[in-house]
């Protein structure tokens, strides 16, 4: 009898630093190693790349991977799959503690290698094994890893279904069930389908949206509210900035394409843009169009700012980074006024995101927002569909899978218990099939 025990590392108590180990007897397998997102303000300009894993760990930025001492077992394999920084961005900080390799989706490896070549304090040379969705990994006689395409607010996103002895070990965080996207396939279905048929005895999936009711609109709902906002206007001569997230690769996409309508020139401004919307461009998930400008560090994108302001704002859609109000990104330059392009009565600012809720980004993003339009700008607010999936999303997940057990992930105790509701609708029972965990909490199976 083989004994399956989930380690929950970090994501449990709060959205973000996502971590989960499944031992199966002595191996372990850890899915995700991410940041916490509002611990540290990421973004271009803050170095948390010469800090050590510790001093992150007692911040409360990267999972406190120290309850991997106390549990049985050796890591085999970490796994990602997708691309986020709540899911792969403490990679550089823990990873080079474990000898094993990384396994995750083409595009996510390529950001994984990003992260890692980044790094100052650590030398991580964890082997980064690309694995295509659908694809299998043998890691051991005994355990299988395979990737199940899913869709969410990143390019080839996964769900990893972990083959054991005693059935099978469903990851599935993050996820939306968006049967249009504008970039890639719908969710697998059928696969989804067929592995609730051979038995899955555990699911762990994400609970952040559960507790919104109904489902989450699709990609293509989010394409036509930006075309609508960006084309749907008589001021055509206004000066337009538009933010989104930078790994939002379907989101920009849908941003260059009205772009060229609008005939502007797309330009996209950042560190973080350049970086994922470049590696997206190489490996063929989008096209840019001949005219389109990539500006990645703060000189080439001061430069480019300037150059907008003389050659006159109406030939150009500046794509920047920003929308939560971070205090040292492009927007917020410009809206302090500390950038060549000033910010003109009627001039549009357009969020095509939502407001991280938390109260740091919150006030951030408030001041960002107040000062744009104390210069005059028009403020379109939350043109944006979610990444993750909504309450009766997840009822059809979990009706589609129906794990023996389920457990609910990436939220808080409120998210959690939203979850937990929802699959007591579905029959299953608190504390028998349905299961809350903290960090560094094991649960044997
Ligand atoms: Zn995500």
């Amino acid at each position: 009898m083989t004994e399956i025990g989930i380690i929950a590392v970090g994501g449990y108590n709060e959205m973000g630093k996502n971590m989960t180990g499944i031992r199966i007897d002595n191996d372990i397998i850890v899915l995700d190693m991410g940041l916490q997102l509002d611990r540290v303000q990421i973004h271009e300009d803050v170095e948390i790349d010469k800090m050590h894993s510790m001093d992150l760990i007692r911040l409360g930025a990267i999972p406190d991977d120290t309850v991997m001492n106390e549990v049985g077992g050796k890591v085999k394999a970490i796994v990602c799959t997708h691309g986020h920084l709540d899911h792969i961005g403490a990679i550089p900080k823990l990873a080079h503690r474990y000898k094993a390799p990384i396994i995750a989706t083409p595009y996510t490896s390529e950001l994984v290698k990003h992260e890692i070549s980044d790094e100052r304090k650590f030398d991580v040379t964890n082997q980064v094994i690309p694995l295509k969705i659908g694809g299998r990994y043998n890691l051991t006689q005994d355990i299988q890893i395979e990737f199940i395409r899913i869709q969410h607010s990143i390019v080839d996103s996964a769900f990893a279904a972990i083959h054991t002895p005693e059935g099978v070990i469903l990851y599935a965080s993050d996820f939306k069930l968006d049967r249009t996207p504008t970039i890639g396939a719908p969710p697998d279905f059928a696969r989804l389908k067929n592995l609730g048929k051979e038995g899955v005895k555990a699911m762990i999936t994400e609970s952040t949206n559960s507790g919104l009711s109904g489902k989450t609109p699709s990609e293509q709902i989010a394409k036509d509210l930006v075309r609508d906002v960006l084309l749907g206007t008589e001021e055509t001569d206004s000066g337009v900035l538009i933010t989104t997230f930078s790994s939002h690769v379907s989101r920009i996409n849908a941003i260059i394409q009205a772009a060229e309508e609008m005939n502007r020139i797309p330009v996209l401004l950042g560190r973080s843009m350049e970086r994922y919307l470049t590696i997206a461009q190489k490996m063929g998930y989008i096209k840019f169009p001949q005219n389109l400008e990539v500006h990645g560090s703060r000189n080439a994108v001061e430069k480019a700012l300037k150059r907008i302001a003389l050659e006159g704002k109406k030939k150009f859609l500046p794509i920047t980074t920003g929308h939560q109000g971070e205090p040292d990104a492009i927007l917020t330059r410009i809206a302090n006024g500390e950038t060549q392009y000033r910010i003109e009565s009627g001039d549009k600012v357009i969020f095509s995101a939502n407001a991280i809720p938390n109260p740091m980004t919150l006030a951030n993003r408030y001041a960002l927002e107040t000062k744009l339009k104390m210069a005059g700008a028009r403020v379109y607010d939350n043109v944006h569909v979610s990444g993750h999936a909504s309450k009766e999303d997840h009822w059809e997940l979990l009706r589609m899978v129906n794990p023996e057990q389920v457990i609910p992930s990436h939220g808080n105790m409120t998210m959690h218990a939203s979850y937990v509701e929802l699959a007591e609708d579905a029959g299953y029972v608190f504390g028998d099939t349905v299961h809350i965990m903290r960090n560094g909490e094991e649960m044997v199976i």
